[in-house]
């Protein structure tokens, strides 16, 4: 089958020439194994770390001369599993190939993907692990309550349109967001039902926030770090609550030391900060597929995604998302 591989580790920031399109032999299907046909493959800044050697992941890192791996949708073709039938949609970790052998306990939504109540993108994106860091992130690590100001930082991005969505439905009163340029911030106002929007490239986000929360806010859903981090702490209300959720700004070299001495602002407030990694949750999965899918049907939350064509593209896909190029969720989509 045609993968992506890493070509070397990259010496900075990631350059097209660090991947390739190489063929890789498929096994044989093994009892309980499935051979699937991507369809879809999620982008994620989380590859940005795993393309290094020596920084510390919560999965493994990637090999130079091997193929890359990530979350996948795609279509069971041959099946040596009774309970997954062929023509049946999963999920699974083993993106950036055009076709996948696999257990078949290491997919899931197996039976679940439903193409009728949501298009295939829309269960890697809201339906998917991006929506569900969301909602993890928002209702059991920030405990958003009705009433709340809400601010979110990358909140044109996957995680973030979905978080300023479903921080309206838990309640919010009122839902800040932060994104890179005029359009972006355009499309969180009129897409996403945000109340207002920051760009953080034209204002320093502290300015923007005395501005726009005047009062000052009660959860900073985190997807970046940095500077906007040390922004957040100034704007929250004694008390307040923090969700770290993503460090985008620490990729490329900015790293936030001096923000660090803001931290002072989270003993004098009693502020709550605590990071969490989504797959520690999976207890919350069903009540969280459950919402999101009523608030799908209803109209309430937009799904929206960038979408790639081609597993050539699809290293040009990684690059354009660490440089911001998405709105929603940023997928590789394979040819049929
Ligand atoms: P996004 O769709 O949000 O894409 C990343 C965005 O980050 C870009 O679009 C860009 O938006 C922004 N960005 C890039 N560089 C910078 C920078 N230097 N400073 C500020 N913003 C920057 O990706 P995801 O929604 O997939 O992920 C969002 C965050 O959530 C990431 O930090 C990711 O690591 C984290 N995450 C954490 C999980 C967990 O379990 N804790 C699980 C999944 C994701 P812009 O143009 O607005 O700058």
């Amino acid at each position: 089958t045609r993968v992506v591989r890493l070509v070397r580790r990259p010496a900075g920031e990631p350059v097209p020439g660090d991947f390739a399109l190489a063929e890789h032999p498929l096994p044989p299907l093994g009892e309980g194994q499935l051979l699937v046909r991507n369809l879809y493959m999620s982008v994620d800044p989380s590859m940005r770390g795993r393309l290094e050697s020596t920084e510390k992941h919560y999965t493994h890192n990637f090999t130079p001369g091997s193929p890359l791996d990530g979350r996948a949708l795609g279509i069971v073709e041959e099946s040596r599993c009774a309970s997954v039938p062929p023509g049946r949609y999963v999920r699974h970790q083993l993106g950036w190939r055009e076709h996948a052998v696999l257990d078949a306990a290491a997919t899931d939504g197996a039976g679940r993907i439903d193409p009728e109540l949501a298009p295939l993108p829309t269960w890697l994106g809201l339906l998917g692990q991006t929506g569900f860091t969301a909602y993890v992130g928002l209702t059991r690590i920030a405990e958003v309550r009705p009433g709340d100001t809400v601010l979110v930082s990358a909140a044109a991005g996957a995680v973030g349109s979905a978080a300023g969505q479903f921080a309206r439905l838990l309640g919010a009163e009122r839902v800040v967001g932060t994104a890179g340029g005029p359009d972006k911030c355009a499309a969180l106002v009129e897409e996403f039902g945000y109340d207002a929007a920051a760009d953080y490239r034209a204002e320093p986000v502290r300015e923007a926030l005395a501005r726009l929360a005047p009062d000052g806010i009660d959860v900073y859903f985190d997807n970046v770090g940095g500077a906007q981090l040390a922004a957040a702490l100034h704007a929250l209300r004694p008390g307040g609550r923090v969700a770290l959720c993503g460090m985008m700004s620490q990729f490329g070299g900015e790293r936030p030391s001096a923000d660090l001495n803001q931290l002072i602002q989270a003993v004098l407030k009693r502020l709550t900060l605590r990071g969490f990694i989504v797959r520690d949750h999976e207890d919350l999965r069903p009540e969280f597929e459950h919402r999101v899918a009523g608030w799908l049907r209803s109209g309430e939350v937009l799904a929206r995604e960038t979408v790639v064509d081609g597993l050539e593209n699809a290293a040009g896909a990684l690059l354009s998302l660490l440089g911001g190029g998405n709105v929603g969720k940023m997928l590789v989509r394979l040819a049929p």
